[in-house]
């Protein structure tokens, strides 16, 4: 039996490439506004890390740059809905990346009666992801990121935040995977800019510049999507 998906007041999703920051400015929305980050990406590296059945099966396809099948990002996806903390309202980052996933997430909030507050694509160039997605690591204790040109460490070696040592490179952030990621993006997933802008609720911010000002018009943009 399915557990039910938690009523949630706010849904909001980050749409755009790989590299485009939907990570780093759905942890400041977090912060912000005592939403939930939801990443796909992240919940798919615990199951391999923790060698579940689905992190076997996406182990490999994660690491060519591919997509993982839509019935595991699904499942999982459901399965997370369906835990407390997501009562305060979620940031979905890195979902959903097909039709069929809008599709499967707009099935699941209708069971509860919940609509989608906003999908905001971060607007970047292709050509400048490579070298943001190949310089980038982060804080293995607290997840805090960080990048070899834009935004390194006070102390070399030591996380900003929490002190922590322990910096992690992702497997599939190598130069060779990328374009491999990129390719799926626009393949699968620039099609739901139209599919949200069809249901009223697309958002745009260009994404490439400051770190800090985009994250200002994101808030705004979020501040009015939850009236
Ligand atoms: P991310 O951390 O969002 O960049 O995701 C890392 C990798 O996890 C992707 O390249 C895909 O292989 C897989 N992944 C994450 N989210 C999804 C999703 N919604 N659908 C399919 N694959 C996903």
């Amino acid at each position: 039996m399915e557990s039910p998906v938690t009523t949630v007041p706010a849904v909001l999703i980050l749409l755009g490439p790989p590299g485009a920051g939907k990570g780093t400015q759905a942890r400041m929305l977090e912060d912000r506004f005592g939403l939930v980050q939801l990443s796909t990406g992240d919940l798919l590296r615990a199951a391999v890390a923790a060698g579940t059945e689905a992190g076997r099966a996406a182990k490999a396809v994660m690491e060519a740059g591919s997509l993982v099948s839509d019935d595991i990002v699904i499942a999982i996806l459901r399965d997370r809905l369906g835990e407390p903390d997501v009562a305060k309202g979620v940031i979905l980052d890195g979902f959903p990346r097909t039709t069929v996933q809008a599709e499967a997430l707009d099935t699941l909030l209708s069971e509860t009666g919940q609509r989608i507050n906003a999908a905001v694509s971060l607007d970047v160039d292709d050509a400048a992801m490579v070298a943001r997605i190949s310089g980038r690591f982060t804080c293995g204790s607290c997840g805090e990121g960080y990048h070899d040109t834009y935004k390194r460490p006070a102390v070399e070696g030591v996380c900003d935040k929490c002190g922590g040592t322990q910096m992690k490179r992702r497997a599939d952030d190598k130069a060779e995977t990328v374009g491999q990621r990129l390719e799926a993006y626009h393949a699968q997933t620039a099609p739901l800019i139209a599919y949200y802008a069809n249901k009223g609720v697309l958002k745009s911010v260009d994404a490439m510049g400051d770190i800090d000002a985009i994250a200002g018009a994101l808030a705004t943009i979020v501040r009015e999507a939850m009236d």
